[in-house]
């Protein structure tokens, strides 16, 4: 392996502009974390390109050696597949770039920017995309698996707002995909993952927004939950689209505004925003006060790029994590018996079951428009497992799979393949539903060999 990597590396340098490590470099060891600590994983040789043009070199060099091949944005995959053992990790963290055309409103994004990139970039205009809602996040890998954050009610997935892409395919060709150019490609890609090619370049669409917005969190105790989630049930049906709430429910963290017999408590936590005029905020906002007996909130106008960051600090990398996903058109009685009932027996303090509202104009889209199809989904539920040691991993595990067992029976058919784990497999073919066989189509043209396989796999 030694001389291999040796080799590997005079090679690359000699055909690259980016930066060649393999073990022992300085500069390894931090180059394959990532986000979820459960991932150990130590590629024979790390690339960390600088330019579009590096990528299709790698390729060749990772084929020609039989070294499989891993594709890092920013790392922050549940499933780990950023890396691989023994193998080649194409890493753009060092392409970070966001270059923003105002007057198109238009931005182009190179493929290692995280959020805080491309949100600090388009609100310098007073404008934005809908991505995720921790700042830390890869553009990369959310867009290619679909996307959903604060403004997707009102403006879409993420996917829904792509333009083009430019690539490289397994073949190290170099291609841009759009409706009109490679269309098919552009619908495989518009949810499909890394399974097709290299994206060196993303082109979105923007839309005006703020630079301030109103935003915050309401907090009610757990003992509410059954009458706080009904009544959330209800009031989601008529609300405006420039306003989303989601709900979370975990033990309080050690929030300032609420009081201190309550930190470490379950609680049920409503994430308010709204993205219409802040004059108009207050009375939407106000009815969802009455949905209990609040123990505190904290609601304000602040600047959008602000509230993108409000949840970095529960989201640090570096914990043990383990996640689980549905999707929900509706949100029936035994859904929200089962979420109370899993959220009382939370396993750690940083575990959370949160839903994520994406009614509105995702749902306006149609199944088969691209890879992305879940549009009957208005609900996307995760249940975030999250400790800290080794130890706990069999407990937190459990208590994951058993409440996405319970809370089965209530979900809509597919599932968001971004929340999806190393282990579910299985579940990728579900997962597309009938967008499956043309996935396999279009991966059997662009990549018959499965060279880009680390990723939840479409196969050839
Ligand atoms: C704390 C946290 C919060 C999150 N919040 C949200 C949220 O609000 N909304 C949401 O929709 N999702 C959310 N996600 C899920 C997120 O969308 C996925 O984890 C996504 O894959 C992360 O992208 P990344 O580039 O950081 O990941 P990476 O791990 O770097 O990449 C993931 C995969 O994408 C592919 N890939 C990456 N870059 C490229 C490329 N340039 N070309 C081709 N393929 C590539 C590869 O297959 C890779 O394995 C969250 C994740 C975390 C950890």
């Amino acid at each position: 392996m030694k001389t291999q990597t040796s080799k590997a590396k005079e090679e690359l340098k000699g055909s690259i502009k980016g930066r060649v490590l393999v073990p022992d470099d300085p500069g390894y060891e931090e180059a394959r974390q990532v986000w979820n600590a459960m991932i150990d994983r130590r590629p024979a040789v790390i690339v960390q390109c600088v330019q579009a043009d590096d990528v299709p070199p790698v390729i060749r060099f990772a084929r020609k050696n039989g070294l499989q091949l891993s594709i890092r944005g920013a790392g922050h995959n549940i499933a780990g597949n950023a890396l691989c053992d023994n193998g080649l990790t194409i890493d753009f963290s060092r392409m970070k770039n966001v270059r923003v055309d105002a007057g198109k409103k238009r931005a182009y994004v190179e493929p290692g920017a995280t959020l805080a990139d491309l949100d600090e970039a388009t609100q310098a205009h007073s404008l934005a995309t809908p991505v995720g809602i921790n700042s830390t996040t890869g553009i990369a890998g959310l867009t290619l698996g679909g996307g959903f954050g604060w403004l997707t009610r009102k403006y879409g997935m993420t996917v829904d707002n792509l333009v083009s892409v430019d690539m490289i395919t397994a073949e190290g060709k170099k291609l841009r995909a759009s409706e009109s150019e490679n269309a098919d490609l552009f619908w495989a890609i518009r949810g499909g993952g890394g399974n097709f090619g290299v994206v060196t370049q993303f082109e979105f669409q923007l839309f005006p927004l703020g630079p301030e917005i109103v935003a915050g969190l309401i907090v009610f105790p757990f003992n509410q939950a059954k009458q706080i989630l009904t009544k959330y049930r209800q009031f989601v049906n008529s609300a405006p689209e420039e306003l989303n709430v989601w709900v979370v429910l975990r033990k309080a963290p050690p929030l300032p505004f609420l009081p201190e017999s309550v930190h470490g408590k379950e609680v049920v936590i409503l994430p308010i925003f709204y993205s219409g005029a802040v004059a108009e905020a207050e009375k939407l906002i106000a009815p969802l006060r009455a949905f209990g007996t609040a123990l505190g909130e904290h609601i304000g106008a602040q600047p959008y790029v602000q509230w993108q960051k409000a949840f970095d600090p529960l989201l640090t990398p570096g914990a043990r994590n383990y996640w689980k996903s549905h999707n929900f058109t509706e949100l029936a009685d035994g859904a929200l018996d089962a979420i109370i009932e899993s959220a009382a027996k939370l396993p750690s303090p940083q575990c959370e079951i949160f839903m994520g509202l994406i009614a509105g104009a995702p749902n306006r889209i149609a199944a088969d428009a691209m890879a992305y199809g879940h549009r009957d989904a208005k609900f996307v539920l995760n249940v975030h497992g999250r400790w800290d040691e080794a130890k706990d991993d069999q407990k937190g595990i459990g208590w994951a799979r058993e409440f996405f067992k319970a809370s089965a029976p209530y979900a809509s058919a597919g599932a968001y393949v971004n929340f999806m784990t190393e282990e579910e497999g299985d579940r990728v073919a579900a997962a597309y539903g009938s967008n499956y066989d043309r996935l396999v189509e279009i991966k059997k043209r662009y990549d018959p060999a499965n060279v880009f396989h680390l990723n939840q796999n479409i196969k050839p």
